[in-house]
C-alpha cells in the first residue's frame, strides 16, 4: 500500500539533505546510517529515520474514482553521548527532514521501472532512458493533445508538463502491452514484467497530492531519554484511483469457489 511511497520519501528526503563525502546524508557531521520502513522497538545509536502507516481510508469521491487518504508518520532518532548534543542533533535532523518534506506538495510515486528495475522518482525517466521505446508514444499524445485543444481554442496548445507526458506516453505503450499490441524495441523480458504488474493490479505511476506535514514534534523532552532522542513528523497525503470494473457482471462464468 505505502512501500513505495516510504521508498519515494525516502529517495526524496536523501536527495534534499546535504551530503557527506561518503554519499551519506547528515545532520550537522553526523551521517544517517539506517533507513528503516516499519515501527521497531530497538534502533542503533546513530542517526536513522522510520517510516511507518498503517491506514489509508478510502471514499468514492464521484462514480469512477476514489480517494485514498494516506496517514504517514517519518520519525527520526538519533542518540550521542551528550544531553545537549543529543538535543541539536535531533532538533537539527527533523528540521532538515521537514525542510525536504514540505517543499513536495505532490509527488509522484512509481513502481519499480518494468523495463530496466530502476525505481525512478520521476516519469521523466522513461523518456529519457527509454525514449526508443516511448517516443512515438509521446509524439502522438502531444498530437491528441493539439487536436483536443483545436476543437474549442483558436490560439495555439500550450506545451505539457515533461513528467506529465512522460506519464501520458508510458500508460498509452502499458495499454497496448495489456491488449496484446507489438510495442516497438520493447524486450519480451519488459513485457513480461508489464503483464506481470497489470495481473498484480500495481498502479505504476501514481501521484500523491495535497502532501501536507500536519505535525512537527521535534523532540521528545523528557527526562527519561536524554541521550537518546526522537523527533516526528506526520504527514498526511491524498491519492486519486481510477476505478474502471465494477461489476457484478465482471466474474467469469468460469469462476466457481472450491
Ligand atoms: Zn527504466
Amino acid at each position: 500500500m505505502l512501500e513505495k511511497v516510504f521508498d519515494t520519501l525516502q529517495g526524496i528526503i536523501y536527495n534534499d539533505l546535504p551530503k557527506n563525502s561518503a554519499s551519506k546524508a547528515v545532520v550537522y557531521d553526523r551521517p544517517i546510517e539506517n533507513w528503516f520502513i516499519g515501527e521497531r522497538q530497538i534502533k542503533p545509536g546513530n542517526i536513522s529515520i522510520t517510516f511507518s502507516g498503517s491506514s489509508s481510508p478510502l471514499k468514492d469521491v464521484t462514480f469512477g474514482f476514489q480517494e485514498f487518504e494516506h496517514s504517514i508518520n517519518i520519525e527520526i532518532d538519533a542518540g550521542a553521548d551528550n544531553v545537549d548534543l543529543s538535543e541539536r542533533i535531533i532538533q537539527e535532523a527533523t528540521r532538515l527532514v521537514l525542510g525536504s518534506v514540505r517543499r513536495h506538495r505532490r509527488m509522484w510515486v512509481l513502481d519499480v521501472c518494468p523495463i530496466c528495475t530502476k525505481f525512478a522518482l520521476s516519469p521523466q525517466h522513461y523518456i529519457l532512458d527509454h525514449n526508443n521505446i516511448l517516443a512515438s508514444y509521446k509524439a502522438s499524445a502531444i498530437s491528441d493533445f493539439g487536436t483536443l485543444w483545436n476543437q474549442t481554442h483558436t490560439n495555439a496548445a500550450p506545451s505539457l508538463p515533461d513528467s506529465g507526458l512522460a506519464t501520458e506516453a508510458f500508460y498509452r505503450m502499458y495499454e497496448d502491452v495489456r491488449s496484446g499490441i507489438a510495442v516497438t524495441n520493447l524486450s519480451d523480458t519488459a513485457k513480461r514484467n508489464i503483464l506481470k504488474m497489470q495481473r498484480d493490479y500495481l498502479e505504476p505511476i501514481r501521484m500523491l497530492y495535497d502532501v501536507i506535514p500536519s505535525s512537527n514534534e521535534f523532540s521528545d523532552n523528557a527526562t527519561g531519554n536524554q541521550l537518546y532522542k526522537t523527533g516526528k513528523i506526520s504527514i498526511t497525503a491524498k491519492e486519486l484511483i481510477r476505478l474502471s470494473d465494477y461489476g457484478p457482471d465482471n466474474v467469469p462464468t468460469t469462476a466457481f469457489k472450491w
